[in-house]
C-alpha cells in the first residue's frame, strides 16, 4: 500500500492486495471506499486477552488463545473420503503437545514450517485419545507481537469469497494508515458539553477495544455523530422550507368550517379538536406548514383533514388531497362530497382512470380557479396539472409516497409553497418519526371516537375453518358484510392473484345464496370502483380481496375481517386490515386464518391478537422487523446507520435533534463548521435534496 498517500475517499482498489475481484466482493458488503472500510465496524468481538498454555485447554471447552511452536507437519488424503485432504500439525509450548487438524487447506504445508511460532485460537475436541484441535485459527509470529490473540479481537461479517481473517487484516492495515486522518467534524462546544472522545480514538476503539469504559464512550460518540448529521440535514431542509417560499396565510373567517361542524352527526373528540387547532394555527402563518397527522385507523383523521381543507376555501384558496391508490381516492371523493355538497362545495376526482375529456375539463377548471377542491392519486402531480392558487395539500397514507412525489406536488403552488398536511394510520414510533419525518411537526390522535368497541381478534388454523364459515354465514344473515383478504404471491416480477381466485371460487360454492365479489390490483380502475361502490352501498355481502383494501376504506356495516395466510403479513399491515372493521357500533371481529410454521410465528399472531393499540403494534413491529423494513421506509435510506440503532439509541436521537436544530438556528453553519457541513452534504445532500445551491 502506498502508505501516507491513501486517503479516506480513495476507492478500495487503491489498497494493496485489493484488486477488481476483491473490490466486487467488498461491494456486496456495501464497501466501496477506504472510508467505508474504516467505518465497517465489527459484528461482534472475541475476548482473547488471556493467553493460556496447552495444559489449560479443556477438552470440549470454549475456544482459547495460546502460543505454540510447530513440531511436525504431515498432509494426507482422508481414508473415508478421497477428496478430503487432512493437514495434521504437532504443536508444542515447551511443556505439552497438542495436534491441530485442518481439512482441505492445501496450501498449509507450504506456509507452515517446523520450528515456526504460532498464535492459535481454538478449543480441544472432546473425547479424543490425544489433545486435538479442529481448524483452529492461527497466526504466524515472525518475531512480531501477535494481532489475533492477546487482545479483544473484532469479528467482521464476512461474505462468500472474503474470509473473516482476510477482512480483519485489511481493515487493520487501513486503520493504521487512516485513523490519524479522520477529521473531528463535531462542533467543539458540543464535544465539550458532552465530553465526547475524539473521532479517531472512537473509531479505533470500535475496531480494537481496549477496555469497556472507552468502548462505551466510543460508541456513544459515534451514535451521536450519526444522528447529529441526519438531524443537521433535516434542520437545513426545514430552514429552507421556511425561508425559501412563503405560503399564503389562511386567515379566512371560518364560515364554511362553522357550517360543516354544525352539520356533523357527531361531536369531535378532544383529540380531534386539539389537532385541528394545531393545524389551523400553522395555516394562519405565512411559513408553510409541514405537519404529520398520525392517528390509529378509525381515529377520525378525515374529519380533521376536511376542516383543514375548509380553512383554505374560507380563505378563497384551492386545496388538494392525494391518496396512494385509486380506490382510496375514490373513497375520499365520496366522503368529501357527502360532507361538502351541502355546503355548496364541489369536489372533483382526478385519477388515471378518469376519461381524457373529463380530465381536460378538470385541468382547466383547476387552473382558472373555478374548481376549488380536488382529490386524486399521483395523477395530481402530472406536469399538465396546474392550479390558480393552491393553498393546502393533504396527503393520506404518506408512507406509500416517496419523498420526491411530495416535492413534485409542492411545486404546484408556483411562487408560493402550499401548506402540507401528511396523514398516516401507521403510527410511527417516535424515534423513527424523528428520522424519516424529521422535518415535520407531528400531531397525534390517540383517542378513538366513543361508542366503539374494540375489534375482537383471534387466530385459527385449518381445523376451525368450518366453524368460521358457519359464523360468517350467520353474520351475513344478520345483514353484516365481510372482507376476506388473501396475500399476493410474488412470483418473479408479476404478482399472482391465484390464491385469491381459487379462494373466491370456494367461497362461492360455500355461500351460493350470498352476493360475493372480488377485488384485486389487476382489475381496471373502473372495475375496482364499481365493486367498492357496490360494497359501500351494502349490495355485496362478502368481498374477497388482496390487500388493495388495506388502507382507508370505510364501510361501517362491515363487521368481519378474515385474513388468510395471516402469518405472511407484518403486524402493522394486519392492524391496518383490522382497522377496516369495527367502524360502526356493531361488534366486529378480525379472524386470522393462519398456518404459522414455527413458534415465533405463533407468538407473533398471539401478540397481535392481544394488542389493540396501534402505537404498541408499531413498536412491536419495529422491534421484530427492524426499522428499515418497518413500513417500507428503507427506500428513504434515512434509517441506515453504521453504529446507531434506532431502537436502542432513541434517546440520543432526541438530544441530537435539539442540538442540530439549535445549531442551524444560530447562524451560518457553512462558515462556522465547514467540515461538518461537508459531511452532512456528502451523506444526505441528495437524499434530503439539500445540496447547496450557491
Ligand atoms: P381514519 O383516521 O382511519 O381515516 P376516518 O376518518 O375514516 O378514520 O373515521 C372513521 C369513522 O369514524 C368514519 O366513519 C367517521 O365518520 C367516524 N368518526 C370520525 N370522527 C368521529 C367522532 N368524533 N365521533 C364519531 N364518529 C366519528
Ligand atoms: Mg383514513
Amino acid at each position: 500500500m502506498n502508505r501516507g498517500f491513501l486517503r479516506l475517499d480513495d476507492p478500495v482498489t487503491a489498497i494493496r492486495g485489493i484488486g477488481e475481484a476483491k473490490a466486487l466482493l467488498l461491494q456486496r458488503l456495501g464497501i466501496a471506499t477506504a472510508e467505508d472500510l474504516v467505518y465497517f465496524f465489527p459484528r461482534r468481538y472475541e475476548d482473547r486477552r488471556q493467553i493460556v498454555t496447552i495444559q489449560d485447554l479443556a477438552p470440549g471447552g470454549p475456544p482459547q488463545a495460546f502460543r505454540a511452536r510447530v513440531v511436525s507437519i504431515e498432509q494426507r488424503v482422508a481414508r473415508s473420503n478421497r477428496r478430503m485432504q487432512i493437514t495434521r500439525v504437532c504443536l508444542s509450548d515447551g511443556k505439552n503437545v497438542a495436534w491441530a487438524l485442518w481439512f482441505n487447506r492445501w496450501n498449509l504445508s507450504k506456509i507452515l514450517r517446523e520450528g515456526m511460532e504460532l498464535a492459535l485460537y481454538g478449543s480441544l475436541e472432546p473425547r479424543r485419545p490425544v489433545p486435538e484441535l479442529l481448524n483452529p485459527e492461527f497466526e504466524i509470529l515472525d518475531g512480531s507481537d501477535p494481532r489475533s490473540v492477546g487482545r479483544i479481537v473484532p469479528v467482521y461479517s464476512a461474505t462468500a469469497g472474503l474470509n473473516e481473517k482476510w477482512l480483519r487484516r485489511v481493515i487493520d492495515t487501513v486503520l493504521e494508515a487512516l485513523v490519524p486522518t479522520i477529521p473531528d467534524i463535531l462542533p467543539p462546544p458540543l464535544v465539550e458539553k458532552f465530553h465526547f472522545i475524539d473521532a479517531a480514538s472512537a473509531v479505533r476503539q470500535m475496531h480494537q477495544p481496549t477496555d469497556e469504559a472507552l468502548f462505551r464512550a466510543a460508541r456513544q460518540r459515534l451514535v451521536f455523530e450519526e444522528f447529529f448529521l441526519l438531524q443537521v440535514g433535516l434542520a437545513l431542509r426545514h430552514r429552507r422550507g421556511c425561508l425559501e417560499k412563503k405560503a399564503p396565510a389562511l386567515t379566512g373567517q371560518g364560515d364554511l368550517t362553522r357550517k360543516f361542524l354544525a352539520g356533523l352527526p357527531f361531536e369531535l373528540t378532544d383529540d380531534q379538536r386539539r389537532v385541528a387547532q394545531e393545524i389551523a394555527a400553522d395555516m394562519r402563518r405565512s411559513v408553510p406548514m409541514n405537519r404529520l397527522l398520525q392517528g390509529d385507523v378509525g381515529s377520525g383523521k378525515t374529519v380533521v383533514a376536511v376542516m383543514a381543507l375548509l380553512q383554505a376555501l374560507d380563505s378563497g384558496i384551492q386545496a388538494a388531497m392525494m391518496a396512494p391508490t385509486a380506490v382510496l381516492a375514490q373513497q375520499h371523493a365520496l366522503t368529501l362530497n357527502r360532507w361538502l355538497a351541502p355546503l355548496g362545495v364541489e369536489v372533483a376526482l382526478l385519477t388515471g382512470g378518469v376519461a381524457p375529456a373529463e380530465k381536460k375539463k378538470i385541468h382547466e377548471r383547476l387552473s382558472d380557479g373555478t374548481l376549488r377542491v380536488v382529490v386524486g392519486t399521483h395523477a395530481l402531480i402530472q406536469e399538465t396539472v396546474s392550479f390558480k392558487r393552491l393553498g393546502l395539500i393533504v396527503i393520506d397514507e404518506q408512507h406509500r409516497f416517496g419523498v420526491l412525489q411530495r416535492k413534485a406536488l409542492n411545486s404546484k403552488a408556483g411562487a408560493e409553497a402550499p401548506h402540507t398536511l401528511v396523514m398516516t394510520a401507521t403510527p410511527i414510533p417516535r424515534t423513527l418519526a424523528l428520522s424519516v419525518y424529521g422535518d415535520l411537526a407531528v400531531s397525534t390522535i390517540r383517542q378513538l371516537p366513543g361508542g366503539r368497541q374494540p375489534v375482537k381478534s383471534v387466530w385459527i388454523g385449518d381445523n376451525r375453518l368450518p366453524k368460521m364459515l358457519r359464523f360468517l354465514e350467520s353474520e351475513m344473515a344478520a345483514g353484516r358484510q365481510i372482507y376476506w383478504v388473501c396475500p399476493l404471491i410474488e412470483e418473479s416480477e408479476n404478482f399472482d392473484a391465484a390464491p385469491l381466485e381459487s379462494r373466491f371460487e370456494k367461497l362461492r360454492r360455500e355461500f351460493p345464496k350470498r352476493r360475493l365479489a372480488m377485488l384485486h390490483g389487476r382489475m381496471s380502475e373502473k372495475e375496482k370502483n364499481a365493486v367498492m361502490t357496490e360494497f359501500s352501498a351494502g349490495r355485496i355481502d362478502l368481498l374477497a380481496s388482496t390487500t388493495v383494501i388495506e388502507v382507508g376504506v370505510d364501510v361501517p356495516n362491515a363487521t368481519v375481517m378474515v385474513v388468510e395466510n395471516a402469518e405472511r403479513f407484518g403486524l402493522s399491515q394486519l392492524h391496518q386490515l383490522r382497522g377496516r372493521v369495527g367502524r360502526g357500533s356493531a361488534k366486529s371481529w378480525c379472524i386470522l386464518y393462519a398456518d404459522p410454521k414455527n413458534p415465533e410465528a405463533e407468538h407473533r399472531l398471539d401478540q397481535f391478537c392481544a394488542l389493540s393499540d396501534g402505537f404498541a403494534i408499531a413498536e412491536a413491529d419495529m422491534q421484530l422487523r427492524g426499522p428499515g423494513e418497518f413500513c417500507g421506509v428503507r427506500q428513504h435510506g434515512l434509517t441506515d446507520f453504521r453504529v446507531a440503532d434506532l431502537i436502542r439509541d432513541g434517546a440520543v436521537m432526541e438530544v441530537a435533534r435539539q442540538e442540530a436544530f439549535a445549531l442551524i438556528a444560530r447562524g451560518d453553519p457553512y462558515e462556522n463548521f465547514p467540515l461538518l457541513m461537508q459531511a452532512v452534504l456528502s451523506r444526505y445532500g441528495r437524499m434530503l435534496d439539500i445540496a447547496r445551491t450557491a
